[in-house]
């Protein structure tokens, strides 16, 4: 049985720091390994604008991500 073909290009529809499924502004950003991680566009502009690449998802979300205490 078919459960309906999402086009989903990386098999991830979620971004990695808020958990934001909202396919509209889903985007994608490079580690600094050079892997791609998918953000929504908001987590893809302030990763672009911190000083650094995240060498991994934890330390994305400590960079871009906001802090809950
Ligand atoms: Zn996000």
């Amino acid at each position: 049985m078919r459960m309906g073909t999402l086009d989903r290009r990386d098999g991830a529809g979620a971004c990695v720091v808020c958990g934001s499924t909202d396919l509209r502004s889903m985007s994608s950003t490079r580690l600094l390994e050079g892997e791609r991680v998918t953000v929504c566009g908001s987590h893809k502009v302030a990763h672009h604008r911190s000083e650094a690449i995240a060498k991994s998802v934890d330390e994305l979300k400590n960079m871009v991500g906001e802090r809950r205490n």
